[in-house]
């Protein structure tokens, strides 16, 4: 089957860009330029529906196994902007593509071996990456660094899996399996899947963020905060959906961890049941973030503790202070005092809760399944004192769920449940 998608995000541009892919191709790209092509070989073409030109183009060839999806492709360079391209889109599916579903160009790399699963996902992070660190992640997982390391924990259980069987079937020639040594390398994948594993929190934060809750009184400061970090630092701001109407989150370049900044405004003093509700929400979205920030106003009396579980920060610390309560640290937003300590202290905790300092940092998807992966071999472990036939089911298991990781093992309802969550084009 070809399919075909734009490639490039819809809007005004020098470019838009075309991909065609599979066996149809280069017969498609014929038919709609009158050109024959050759691989590699770019070439300047009209782009012609019957005898009206559509578009003057740039047209790159690949031929299979060549090309990003290992098929033949086609990529047709128009120009930008949303009429051309999509002129050009729609006549490419009248002439035999259809249209590619979400992920299925980076579907097709893997099934044609271009590319194993880890890598597909790691171009997913490198596109959506905030931060040069998410972007050092990704490129590092799409070297093949993660890809590789489970490969070698599948195959060395693999191995296992091989001496077993054949002490199984040729118990004359091979002898028992020394049920020691068994247990020695179970424990041993065991414990370089934890190392792994110890990098799922990093990865978190490096793809979704580090959520900190800027919680305090009407008036504490928190705005302010918000303001005075986000004017000098501000990377990518995009206004995400608030998990309330109250709150509001900013994307926030911590010398490299994106930080999804949570300022939890709106709790009015109006009426006191309506307080109450957006205190409510506050605590709510404070249960939720990696961190708590609270923001006391040194320049009241009255200052209640919010929650025990916060770092309090006071503020407004170029005023007279009136408050006993105690505070990690003070800053004066407007001032722009102790802000470079504060970020420190972010820095601090980010550190302390991401813990692994390994090159590469794996997404949740991985690290269920190494979950899984590690239950299997213990649960196999737990077996050893039955006979060989049983410490290999979950030993099989045990491998599955590492060939699922890197998708050696795939099954169709993996590869619709991981690709559907890309977009169309990629
Ligand atoms: P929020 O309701 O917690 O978001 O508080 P705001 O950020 O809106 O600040 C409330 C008031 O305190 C505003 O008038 C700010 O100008 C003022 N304020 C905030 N930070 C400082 C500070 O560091 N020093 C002083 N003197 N005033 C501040």
């Amino acid at each position: 089957m070809t399919i075909a998608a734009i490639i490039t995000a819809p809007g005004e541009a020098a470019i838009s860009a075309i991909r065609i892919s599979g066996p149809e191709s280069w017969a498609i790209a014929k038919k709609i330029t009158n050109k024959n092509f050759q691989e590699k070989q770019v070439e300047l073409a009209w782009i012609k529906k019957a005898s009206e030109k559509l578009d003057q183009v740039i047209i790159i060839p690949f031929k299979k196994p060549h090309s990003f999806t290992g098929e033949d492709v086609i990529e047709i360079h128009s120009h930008g902007g949303f009429i051309c391209v999509n002129k050009i889109l729609e006549l490419v599916l009248e002439n035999g593509a259809r249209l590619a579903k979400p992920g299925e160009f980076s579907e097709q790399a893997v099934l044609n071996g271009k590319m194993d699963l880890v890598q597909a996902e790691a171009i997913h992070d490198l596109i959506t990456a905030k931060t040069d660190l998410a972007r050092k992640n990704a490129i590092e997982i799409y070297k093949g660094e993660l890809g590789n390391e489970i490969k070698e924990l599948r195959e060395s259980l693999l191995g296992l899996l091989g001496a077993i069987t054949a002490s199984i079937d040729f118990p004359d020639e091979v002898g028992d399996y020394d049920k020691d040594l068994y247990i020695n390398s179970v424990q041993a994948c065991i414990s370089n899947i934890d190392k792994v594993l110890e990098t799922e929190k990093q990865g978190e934060i490096l793809r979704q963020g580090y959520k900190v809750a800027i919680i305090g009184k009407p008036n504490a400061g928190k705005s302010t905060l918000l303001n005075t970090l986000l004017k000098k630092d501000r990377a990518i701001v995009t206004e995400i959906e608030g998990t309330t109407r109250d709150s509001i989150e900013e994307f926030y370049n911590l010398d490299g961890f994106p930080i999804v900044l949570i300022d939890t405004a709106g709790i009015r003093e109006s009426e006191d049941r309506i307080e109450k509700i957006g205190i409510e929400k506050s605590h709510e979205i404070a249960d939720q973030a990696d961190l708590i920030l609270e923001l006391i106003d040194l320049s009241q009396a009255s200052n209640e503790v919010q929650r025990n579980d916060s770092i309090k920060i006071g503020t407004k610390a170029d005023l007279e202070t009136q408050t006993q309560i105690k505070t990690e640290l003070n800053i004066s937003a407007n001032q722009n005092q102790n802000i470079d300590a504060l970020k420190e202290l972010l820095k601090k905790h980010i550190n302390l809760k991401a813990g692994s300092q390994a090159n590469v940092k794996i997404n949740q998807r991985q690290a269920d399944l190494l979950r899984q992966s590690k239950s299997a071999l213990k649960q196999s472990l737990e077996a050893t004192h039955l006979s060989e036939d049983f410490w290999t089911i979950d030993l099989r298991n045990a491998i599955g769920h590492l060939g699922e990781i890197t998708g050696e093992s795939l099954t169709e309802e993996l590869l619709d449940n991981i690709f559907s969550r890309f977009c169309i084009g990629k």
